[in-house]
Formats: C-alpha cells, structure tokens, sequence
C-alpha cells in the first residue's frame, strides 16, 4: 500500500536521480495552460482546462507537442533528456492523488495514454488504454475490485491495443483468436464471454505477441510506459495522419506534433452502476439545442466509437441513471457555458461516479454550424462577431449539397441511422483500398463498410458517401464523414457486409461491387440505384447569419450571370446585381446559333446586318428578363469576347462531316436511281417510294448542307489564328466589326429603355472586354453614345446607365490612369490577367505543369483558383492607384474566378475594391468571406 512515508521517500528518490532537466516537458493537469494547445495539444490543453475549473477530470499530465518533435527528430528513437525524469515525478502525483501505486500487486495505478494535437484529428493517432496490467498487478486489480470477469476484460483490451499500437501485431490475429473464443462458447456480444473466455483471449493474445515479436510482452510497467509514449509520438507520422493533413491541408503552424496525456483509468466497464459514452451539447448533425449522444453500459469508451456494440441515446439514460443523467447534464451547461462553443466530449460513470474524459469543441456540418452560429449569438452566448467569424465561408459550400428529389417513388432497400446529411449515388466498393483506386478513375463510388476505422481514410476521400451497417451516430464514420461534409448511413444493421467476396446481402438480395446505389444521410434510408436530386434551398439561419455578414461587409457580391433564370437562381443566393453577364454565352441555345453562324459566314457588311437583326430582339429578350429581374440592382453587361471562330466546329469537324455528307449524297443519289430503274421495270409504285434523304429532294438538301460546311471550312481557314487567345477578340472584334458591338449596345440600351418607361428601375452597366488601349474605348465610346442619343430621342427618355472596361491585360493595368479617363468603372477580369501575367495558358496550364510546380514547390497555389497577390495582385494595386488618382469616382470590381475565392476576396477588400463578383452558387460564400475581411481588418488595426 502507499502511506505517505513510502511516497516522500519515492519522491526524494526521484529527485535524487532525476537528470539536469533540460526543458519542462510534462506538466500537470493542475498546472498546464489550458489555451496553450499548440504545446499541450487540444486535448492536453482542455484537460488542463477542465480540471482547474473544477471538472471532475482524472488525475493526470501531458507530455509536450515539443518532446514530440525532439523525439522525432532523435536519429536514435531517444526521448529527450529529462522527459522520464518528469513522467516519474508525476506519476508519483498521480498515485498521490489516487490512493493508488503504478506497477502495485496490491493496489495498481492503470493509465491511459492518449495523443492529441493542436487540432483534433480524430482516430489519426494512437491511444493505450489500461496500462501498467502485467501477470503481478492483474492479480492485485482482480483482489482491489473483486470483480474478475471485468479485470480479465481490461488485461484483454490492454494487450490487444499495446499489441497493435506498440508493438506493431496486425490486429486481425487477435480478432480471428476473439472470434474463435466467442463461436466456441456461443456467445454473440462481448458481454456474453464468461471470465474463463477472457482469460483463455488474454493467454492466446501473449502467446501472438510472443510470436510475432519473438519477446514475451513487457511486464515492468515503466517499460510499458515508454514504449507507449513513443508509439503515439510515432504515430504523429503514421500515413493516416499524413493523410489527414495533407487532405485538410494541416500546415506546421496550425499543428505540430501530438502531445501525449497521462491518465489514470476510470472504468466504465465495473458492472451495471458503470457506463461510458460520448456526447455533444448540441446535435452535430441539425444544430438544434438538444442534448446529443450515446452511451452504453457496463462497456469502455472504445465501444462507443468504434461502433462494436450499437449505444443507446443519452436521453434513456434519464431513466436509467437518474441522478447521474441530473450532472451530465449540469457538465453539459457548464462546458458550454465555459468554452462558449459546442462541445463534443467523452464521459465515464464508474460506480456511480461521473467523470469527464475529454473535450473538444464539435465538429459539425454546416447546416448545424450555421444553427448554432445563429441560435448562440441570439442567447447572447456569443456575439454576432463571433457568430460569424465561427463558420470558415467554404463550409457554406457544404450547404449546396444537393438532396433527393421528395418525388421520387422508390423504395428503400434499408435504413440506417442518419449520420451526416446530403445524398449522394455511386457504386458499392467494400473496402477503402478499391475505393480509392475507383475514385482515382472517376468513378462515383459509395464506401460500405461494417464499421469504418480511421485506417479507411483514403476511402473516405475517394468516396461520395459513406454507409455502415454498425455503430452509431457518434462512430467513427459518422464523426469523419460529418467532417468532410459528405453524406453517411451509420448503423444499417440489415446489411450484410462481406468483402472477401465484395458483397453485401440485404435480405434476399445482394449487392455486387459496381452496383449503384443511393444513401440519404438526412433520412438513413439506402436505396438501390441512382436517385435524382434536387438542390438545396436556404434554411432562415442562414438568411439571418448572411444577412449579419452584409450589414459588416464593405464589399459587394454580385453574381456571374448570363441568361435570365441564372439570374433568378443568384438573386435567390443574394446577390447584389451581376457583374458579369458574358453576352456570347447567350449564342450559344439551340434556337441562337444558326443564326449567329450565319453572321460569322457573312462576307459583307449588308450580309452580316441581315443576321445581326434577327439577333437584336432575341438578345433585348433577354436584356429586358435580366433587367428586371435583378432591378434596381445593376446588371453589368460585358459584349462578345471569344474570337468568333469558337462558334464554327472545328476543321477536322468538318473535314470529316463533309466527307459523310458526301458519301450519303452517293448513297442517296444510288437509292434515286434505282427507283428510276424500278419505274423502267413498271415495279414503281407509291408504297415503294423512298422517303428523305433517299429521294431527289434528299439529294438536294445533301447538297445544300455540303455547301454551308464547304462555306464553313472556308471562314475556318481565314479566320485561323496561331494563338486565338490572343488574337481576334474582346473589343478588337468590336473595333473590325462595329456592327456586332453596335448590334448588343442597341439591343441593352432599347432594353433599358423599354424598362425604363414601364417604371422599372433598371441599372445597365456596359462593359468592354481586352481593352488595352484609351483609344480603343474612345472609339467604343463614340457609337454607344451616337446610340444612346437616337433611343434617347426616338423614345424621349433620358437613359441611365454607365460605361465601363474589363482590366484583363497587363497594358491596361499600366496604364490604367488614362484608361479611367473614359469609364466609370474598372472589372479586373483575373482569369485573363492571370494568363497574361504569367503567361501560361488557362486553358491547358491546370493540365499539364501546374500539378508538378505546386509538387516541387515553386508555386504554392493554383494561381488560377487562388489570386497571386505577388504578381497579378500587384498589377491590380497599380492600376486601382492610378485609375482612381485619374477618376476620384472610379468603381472598381473583380469578376474573374477568384472573385469566390475567399483568401483572395480579403485581398480584393484590402485593395478597396467596390464589389466581387462571382458564379451564383459562391455568392453565399462570398458574402460571408466579404464579412471576414472586414472584421480582419478591424482585429489587424486594433493590434
Ligand atoms: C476573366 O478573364 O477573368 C473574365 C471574367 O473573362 P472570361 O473568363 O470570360 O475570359
Ligand atoms: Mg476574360
């Protein structure tokens, strides 16, 4: 027994042969600093936390994120000086603090030993529970609990994990030797095994890690101790935490190494008085403030979450435990009410006695992110600030996730527990490895498992969905698969999984690899085949949250928006006008584009004016729709771009087209004269009469299209341009062919008009694209404005609207001060820019050497995807300077790609750009990105 002679003389000891402390690595929950989780981890930080305001919390420490990494860098695998030095002197608090001594055959202090970094990364990294078991302290615990069944049960868990984790034995060796224990007693729940079956698990499962280590299993518990404090630090760069953080993109600054906790065993698995579970303060999945979580009896927290046995809802355990369910929920307020975020943490009751394992803040989705963001600003828990800086603005994108189509009639093969929302449809794959060679091809796949370990976290990425046939809504699957936003199915216990044959029944029928099916995780029904889906709308959360995010941002969003239902559809997303309509894209319906190729073949001018009227009203159509839709907000109309040639197939097209053509006019011409033939024979009569094209009206109609290609193949030749890109487009064409930009001025302006007088408050903004040269818009100006005086005076109005340019090429950044002369306002057309700054091109960079510079290092990011502030970014500060020292009321907007991006979006807020503009489903993400850049700056200057 300890008495507290033999602890001081044990302490001085300690300090006697303790060796020049190098560094303090390990620190008390008692004392460590519970917001310093980039050293103590998250985990190690909050149980610091907890216990110094009063949580019943374990004794126990936590070996620094920084012994990790000096570890790791060790060449020799050395701990570094004075860390055991420091685990002893705490080991002797620990035993101090519970009565209990670590190694005692009498009374035996069992530990944990749990990893944790700055960020949680859940299942990543490895974790001992019960240790300090050996043959001596077995004995000890068996007569300090006088329940054997449950000390045999613990010695079991031990090896097997120690096993795993420490000592490296494939894991399935002991699960083939449980499987074998439970089929020969007949027993199907672990519960069910008797202690002479976990004794005889617990001798089989030494005998393997004799085997395959060829040394019996370490009895002296301080060996144990530091084999398992390597084993986690080694399992810092384990593959599936390189994984992790590749995938979450986790950079050294936001984590560096796992710290290691130190805590003495609670035991939810001591009887019917005992149980473990794992709960949120709120439910992860909805958002809704109710308790959430599930536990079970008489069982360890592993259970719970590695969904071997499935848990009940903490709610039942109101009538189980009544006064316990009382203080949880009392821990429930107070950690709530502490960390001022929802909290996901881990219980254990042991004999009557509630403790607290762990915290973290919830890992939710952003349906439920978005909830509580909202719900807690509303019970002033946190403030609207702090409820909108919670939610990264990606995480909105979540939100666009489509869901079934209600109208669907299909019924469901199975139902499981709805783990994480959104639908998804892909093919059956059973295990991770095939999931990822599939997903690789761009297959759609659906990951089912049995239950799901943090080993499958390759199939997950690969995956559209994730459905499981055990644990629940807290396992494994459900917990990564809510992370990443995909859909999961937890827990469809009518599945039948069996990857050896890569199959699972489902009653009488079975589902082979490659089969489809559909998961709905709103619902936790599974169906078989592809499900149509149906986009999501705007829950009033979220209306509330984005409406806070304008009333602080100072940006704009508008929307990229080219026909009058896209414009519908951004409005709905809220955004504040379109800036950017591209007008070609209107060429391109099937109804259009005859017309507009007949424009292109024109070789006059009169021939070309033939083709262009018949456009006018179609494109006025649609100015009008626009208009109106999104009146009073502006509608910036940007006039054809692509050189013209992109609306002619290609000569190969047509090389090939023209020799079908001619083939079927042999062919048809054949068929004609056989009928001929059949008259000479009086065999002719109307039943036998050849329809088109094998008759001489086919023939002609043959003739006539090979007339149109050969025309076509023609105008490709002249129109051939080495490098298009570069060539005849933007304004260039406006400039060689006036009547086309003649033709969209007429057709926006008589649009406006035409609103105008129908009391619509209407705001084009017209805007030309490549312009790289004041003379260029000179002359664009002088026919708008000749324009705009004829509407003016035919429909005795005054037109409002202004006249702008896209800022797409370098010149016109440099010389953007003569530039704003002419316009009201400036677009940066960064797509463009970004090609021309470069000079790689946008459409085949992304393809082919992007991927190996971000590799090599030499770029960092895409700067297609995410604007280079370096070089493009200085471009546009030149030319945002200067068009504004020329034009004090230039408007300047962005309405390239990065105009959704939201690192870039806090650029173009730091260069006091007036609006983004992006495609309508970012719009919600750029709205709340807008709100962050504002409140970054309001954190930056108050520094
Ligand atoms: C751009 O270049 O950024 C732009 C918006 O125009 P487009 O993508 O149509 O060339
Ligand atoms: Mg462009």
């Amino acid at each position: 027994m300890n008495t507290p002679d033999t602890l001081e003389l044990r302490k001085e000891a300690a300090v006697l042969h303790k060796e020049e402390p190098v560094k303090k690595f390990v620190f008390s929950f008692k004392e460590g600093d519970g917001k310093n989780k980039q050293l103590l981890g998250g985990k190690g930080a909050n149980l610091c936390e907890m216990t110094q305001i009063g949580l019943n919390v374990p004794p126990g420490f936590v070996i620094s994120t920084e012994a990790c990494l000096t570890y790791l860098a060790n060449p020799d695998h050395l701990l570094p000086a004075g860390v055991l030095t420091q685990v002893n002197e705490q080991m002797l608090d620990v035993e101090e603090a519970t009565g209990k001594v670590f190694g005692d055959a009498e009374n035996p202090l069992l530990v944990s030993v749990r990893s944790g970094s700055a960020l949680s990364m859940p299942g990543m990294m490895d974790t001992i529970l019960n240790l300090g078991l050996n043959n001596k302290t077995l004995r000890g615990l068996i007569n300090q609990t006088g329940n054997e069944r449950f000390c045999y049960d613990a010695y079991r868990r031990f090896i097997q994990l120690f096993g795993k984790v420490a000592l490296g034995v494939p894991d399935e060796k002991f699960d083939k030797i449980f499987e074998d224990v439970k089929r020969k007693a007949g027993v199907k729940l672990d519960i069910g095994l008797s202690t002479e079956n976990l004794q005889e698990i617990s001798e089989r499962f030494l005998q393997v890690v004799r085997e395959h280590t060829g040394r019996p299993f370490p009895e002296d518990v301080y060996e144990q101790l530091e084999i398992a404090i390597k084993a986690v630090f080694n399992s810092w760069m384990g593959k599936r935490a390189i994984d992790y953080r590749r995938e979450f993109n986790i950079t050294p600054q936001m984590a560096n190494g796992t710290a290691v906790n130190i805590v003495a065993m609670v035991f939810g698995n001591m009887g019917n008085d005992s149980a473990t579970g794992v709960a949120f303060t709120r439910d992860p999945g909805t958002g809704e403030n109710i308790f959430f979580g599930e536990y079970l009896v008489n069982a360890q927290g592993e259970d719970v979450v590695a969904g071997i046995r499935t848990p009940k809802a903490v709610l039942q355990l109101k009538e189980e435990m009544p006064d316990l369910y009382r203080q949880l929920e009392e821990l429930r307020d107070k950690l709530e009410s502490h960390y001022r975020e929802i909290q996901d943490f881990e219980f254990t009751i042991e004999k009557g006695v509630l403790y607290c394992l762990q915290t973290r803040n919830g890992k939710m989705n952003a349906t439920a992110m978005v909830r509580t963001s909202v719900e807690m600003a509303k019970e002033k828990l946190i403030s609207k600030t702090e409820a909108l800086l919670r939610l990264k603005p990606e995480t909105l994108e979540q939100l666009l996730h489509p869901r079934l189509d209600s109208l669907h009639k299909t019924t469901p093969l199975a139902q499981g527990l709805p783990a994480s929302p959104g639908a998804a449809s892909g093919q059956c794959v059973f295990d991770a490895d095939r999931a990822e060679l599939l997903g690789r091809a761009d297959h759609k796949v659906i990951l089912i498992r049995e239950e799901t370990k943090p080993e499958d976290i390759h199939g997950f990425f690969a995956s559209q969905g994730i459905l499981t046939s055990r644990g629940g809504k807290t396992s494994h699957a459900a917990v990564v698969a809510r992370g990443m936003g995909k859909p999961c199915v937890a827990g469809a216990e009518g599945i039948r999984v069996d990857v050896k044959l890569r199959q699972a029944k489902i009653g009488e029928r079975t589902l082979h690899e490659g089969d489809f099916i559909t998961i709905d995780g709103g619902s936790g029904f599974v169906y078989q085949g592809v499900i149509p889906t149906v986009e999501p709308t705007f829950s009033d959360e979220l209306k509330t949250l984005l409406q806070w995010a304008d009333e602080v941002a100072q940006l704009k969003v508008m929307a990229n928006a080219d026909t009058p239902e896209a414009a519908q559809k951004a409005l709905n997303y809220g955004a504040m006008g379109i800036g950017l309509c591209r007008t070609e894209r209107m060429f391109n319906a099937p109804d259009r584009l005859p017309i507009v190729v007949e424009m292109i073949l024109a070789n006059t001018e009169e021939e070309r004016l033939v083709a262009l009227n018949q456009l006018l009203p179609i494109q006025k159509q649609d100015f009008k729709e626009i208009l109106t839709t999104m009146a009073p907000r502006p509608v910036t109309v940007r006039w054809l771009d692509p050189p013209i040639h992109e609306f002619l197939p290609t000569e190969d097209e047509l090389r090939e087209e023209l020799a079908h053509l001619r083939h079927l006019k042999d062919t048809a011409s054949g068929v004609t004269n056989l009928f001929n033939s059949f008259r000479l024979l009086h065999a002719y009569d109307e039943d036998t009469k050849a329809a088109l094209p094998f008759n001489e009206k086919g023939v002609e109609l043959i003739d006539q299209a090979i007339v149109k290609k050969e025309q076509m193949l023609k105008k490709v030749h002249d129109l051939y341009e080495v490098n298009p890109m570069l060539g005849h487009r933007g304004v260039r064409l406006g400039l060689t062919y006036p009547e086309i930009y003649k033709m969209q001025v007429q057709a926006v302006l008589e649009a406006a008009a035409e609103c105008q007088q129908a009391g619509i408050d209407v705001r084009p903004e017209i805007m030309v694209p490549q312009v790289c040269n004041a003379e260029e818009l000179v002359q664009v100006k002088a026919y708008v404005q000749e324009i705009k005086e004829n509407i003016e005076r035919e429909k005795e109005i005054k037109l409002v609207f202004k006249f702008g340019t896209m800022i797409e090429v370098v010149r016109a950044c440099v010389t953007a001060d003569e530039l704003a002369k002419e316009v009201e306002f400036f677009s940066f057309g960064t797509n463009d820019l970004t090609q021309a700054t470069f000079s790689f091109s946008r459409e085949d960079a992304e393809n082919k050497f992007l991927p190996l510079y971000a590799e090599k290092n030499i770029l960092h990011n895409n700067p297609f995807e995410i604007l280079d502030v370096n070089g493009v970014g200085k471009l546009m500060k030149v030319a945002v300077e200067w068009g504004r020292k020329s034009n004090p009321e230039l408007k300047v907007g962005i309405c390239g790609e990065h105009g959704g991006q939201p690192d870039s979006i806090r650029f173009c807020h730091q260069l006091g750009l007036t609006y983004v503009s992006c495609s309508g489903p970012r719009v919600p993400v750029a709205r709340l990105a807008a709100a962050h850049a504002k409140l970054g700056e309001a954190k930056n200057s108050s520094l």
